[in-house]
């Protein structure tokens, strides 16, 4: 006999009570459960795929979706018989299809609700919702509540957002409508209804649904009403970060778009069930996240799924940054929920061109990279016939595979040691206004310095540090200022557990509010304490360095030159020391570039310094292109090993920001160097092959799935990609966990099957070539 507790597929081997017992573990089993979990499930059982899909709701088994994002003039001749072949084509499992808001796509009966211009009638999101219904697949009724035309501001003046001098705020030829008055809180929900009681789309979306960002104060009665009723002030004349009540409309201005998450989805779920959600579109980043008041975190606890619009990349970040931003939202979200992201196929980006196809490659890189990152891949076009015929044949190859292999690409926790630490308060009150260079620099050079080291990593939301550190050997805090007090004590007892700490620049200097401490709080890890006055004149823009690298050099500590071939310098040490691991690889200079400036730290006795500071001096003329103070005592780079067993590094000096700015080799290197030291080597991968590869490892139950993104190419800084260069042999180490024998290797992308070879809980093996990518998955 076997056992009761055997689970779910032995119930699926004999008759209809196994059906129905598996259908009610099904739906118990929601949460866990992927699309093609379901099919396995019931492709070993008679209950019928239908059936067992019906009991997962649709966002947690969606995960293929398409978008015509509709202009006005498609109204007109929109071939719905075509789309539905291309649906089928690219295994498409949903779509997003326009409905209301700035206008309708439908003969709404609501007034004001404007007709699309050259829909003359056509109820064309019903034509296409009633196509996908019968096609099975799931509608995202899309909205945008950001706007209306003027017929609509005359009718109703008092619900558009006004500027300080009485006028409405405007975006070309369309009023903005405000947050705090009954556009948001009666009209968009009376769309939502009508649009679910006629058509039953399965939830909605909204293109743009948060109001106006943080550079624009609305002054209508309502927003004044409101923010009177809830601080007891006036809605403040102008910015100023450090007045209490503009940190309070900052927080009131977040509040209430959280509301507005929260009442959008009480209309749609009472108007359509209770999985009929509502979604709006988030950014892929965190600075837009923040101008935009949409607090992630608190977002990610509502939402069922997060519909991402993040649609290219930049130059600076790379395809990259798509990964990295699905790890950190599914960080926030689980990794249990699906972050369907819309992908660009036509030419978006610098420049944009909305009828162009996109270069293949270019579109592929990003899905591939958003798919590695945990993210579902969602094609989107601009209008819904081009003269651009390249433009659909985009999609499908990456889709199919996506299909094929999709059990691999869901439902999986990532294997990483390394966490970066990032916060949304951060970028808000420690940011400012100069977010890019406090906040977005500094992440980038980490984070592009462990991808090309090829070091796993996870962002990690600084709330959350107690709760993942059980997998860390080590937390980044690249140039965390701002931290609250629970946050340090939560680092605190990270070290204080024996684990590594790597922090750079301003980081613990500032309380949650962004107002100066008067020490890094973390100054005891650091060994280090700032003097406490203000930012010296020394240092352009204080917290955020000149914004360009200025002609200063770091000194490697004790130097080499004697060790070494080389003329003379006049400056050679009396003594020549052993220098310290995490300089490894730097033995043939002294000094490496730096560019920024640093102001004098009090370091504790028996600190390490390893970088020291030179001053700027000139570069031009050439004659004058010689060091005035060869050597301060200016610490660079202090680090530590504490009593309990951690390493710490501190890096006052901003190189993750200057590896993020100019990719200078040096940087990326010692970058690396002191992740590996701080985290003693308990890193779960090693790669060895030329170019840059994005390697992300995934555990599910009895397997581990390696992603090698293969990101070298003529335009891997600059957009676009137009052909892919294979790199190759890759050498892989990775270490076995321990449900993992490790004996069989599928490679998802070429279809081969490779050997390997087994030492110390470790397994080694080479793929001979990689495309574009590959994914490993190791049982
Ligand atoms: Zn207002």
């Amino acid at each position: 006999m076997r056992s009761k507790n055997k689970g779910i597929t032995d119930d699926l081997n004999d008759g209809s009570n196994s059906r129905r017992s598996f259908l009610k573990k099904a739906a118990a089993a929601t949460i866990a459960m992927a699309r093609a979990d379901i099919l396995t499930f019931a492709s070993e059982s008679s209950v019928t795929e239908k059936e067992a899909v019906s009991e997962v709701p649709w966002y947690r088994r969606v995960t293929r979706w398409g978008q015509t994002n509709i202009t006005e003039k498609d109204a007109a001749h929109y071939d719905i018989a075509w789309w539905r072949k291309h649906w089928k084509n690219t295994e498409t499992q949903g779509v997003i299809i326009n409905a209301g808001g700035i206008v309708a796509y439908y003969p709404s009966k609501i007034p004001l609700h404007r007709q699309a211009q050259f829909l003359e009638g056509r109820d064309l999101f019903g034509d296409l919702c009633r196509a996908a219904h019968e096609d099975g697949l799931a509608v995202f009724a899309r909205m945008d509540s950001s706007s209306a035309h003027e017929e609509f501001y005359k009718a109703h003046p008092d619900w558009f957002a006004i500027d300080g001098n009485g006028n409405p705020h405007k975006s070309g030829k369309l009023y903005r409508s405000c947050v705090n008055g009954p556009y948001y809180n009666e009209y968009i929900p009376s769309v939502l209804k009508e649009v679910s009681d006629i058509y039953h789309p399965e939830g909605f979306t909204d293109n743009s649904w948060s109001g106006l960002g943080r550079d624009t104060f609305c002054y209508c009665e309502n927003c004044k009403k409101s923010f009177h009723d809830k601080t007891g002030n006036e809605i403040p004349l102008t910015k100023n970060w450090n007045d209490p009540v503009y940190r309070a409309w900052i927080k009131w201005n977040y509040g209430r778009r959280l509301e507005i998450w929260d009442l959008n989805n009480r209309a749609t779920k009472s108007a359509g069930g209770k999985d009929c959600i509502w979604s709006g579109m988030n950014s892929g980043s965190i600075s837009e996240q923040a101008r935009s008041f949409r607090d992630y975190k608190e977002i990610c606890s509502r939402a069922d799924i997060i519909m991402l619009d993040s649609q290219s990349r930049s130059n600076a970040g790379g395809f990259q940054q798509n990964a990295d931003t699905g790890k950190l939202i599914h960080g926030l979200l689980g990794w249990d929920k699906l972050i369907p992201e819309s992908m660009a196929m036509y030419q978006m980006g610098t420049p944009t061109f909305r009828l162009a196809s996109k270069p293949v490659p270019e579109a592929r890189m990003w899905m591939i990279e958003g798919i590695e990152g945990g993210i579902q891949p969602w094609w989107h076009f601009v209008g819904a016939s081009h003269e651009d015929r390249r433009i659909y044949r985009t999609p499908g190859p990456i889709f199919r595979w996506h299909k094929a292999n999709e059990a691999f690409l869901v439902n999986r926790s990532p294997v990483a040691t390394v966490g970066v630490v990032w916060s949304q308060q951060n970028m808000d009150f420690f940011g400012r206004d100069d977010s890019d260079q406090l906040v977005d620099l500094p992440w980038r050079g980490i984070t592009q310095a462990l991808i090309r080291a090829r070091i796993p990593y996870l962002p990690v939301h600084a709330d959350h540090i107690d709760r993942d550190a059980k997998q860390l050997s080590t937390l980044i805090l690249p140039n965390l200022g701002a931290i609250t007090d629970s946050q340090i004590a939560s680092i605190k007892r990270f070290v204080g557990g024996g684990g590594g700490l790597f922090a750079t620049g301003e980081s613990s200097l500032y309380n949650e509010w962004g107002d100066r401490r008067s020490d890094y709080a973390l100054s005891d890890l650091f060994g280090a304490h700032h003097p406490g006055q203000e930012a010296s004149a020394s240092t352009p823009a204080g917290r955020g360095g000149s914004g360009e690298a200025l002609h200063t050099y770091l000194r490697l500590t004790p130097e080499l030159r004697k060790n070494v071939d080389g003329p003379q310098t006049g400056l050679e040490p009396e003594a020549v020391g052993v220098r310290h691991p995490a300089l490894k690889g730097f033995e043939e200079t002294d000094i490496i570039p730096f560019g920024g400036l640093l102001d004098p730290i009090k370091t504790n006795s028996g600190a390490t310094v390893l970088l020291t500071f030179i001053p700027q001096f000139p570069i031009f003329p050439p004659e004058t292109a010689w060091m005035r103070v060869p050597k301060t005592d200016i610490p660079g780079l202090i680090v530590n090993t504490l009593p309990e067993g951690g390493r710490v590094a501190f890096m006052p000096a901003d190189l993750d920001r200057q590896f993020g700015r100019y990719n200078l080799p040096d940087h990326g290197d010692l970058l690396a160097n002191l992740i590996r030291w701080v985290s003693k080597d308990n890193l779960p991968l090693k790669v060895e092959c030329a170019g840059l590869v994005d390697c992300i490892i995934y555990h599910q139950q009895g397997r581990l799935i390696l992603h090698l993104t293969n990101l070298t190419s003529a335009g891997t800084w600059r957009q676009p990609v137009d052909e892919f260069i294979p790199i190759g042999p890759v050498k892989v180490g990775i270490r076995l966990m321990k449900d993992i024998q490790g004996r069989n290797l599928n490679l998802l992308v070429s279809g081969n099957k490779i050997q390997s070879v087994q030492d110390n809980g470790w397994i080694h093996f080479t793929i001979n070539s990689i495309l574009d990518h590959e994914v490993v998955v190791i049982t």
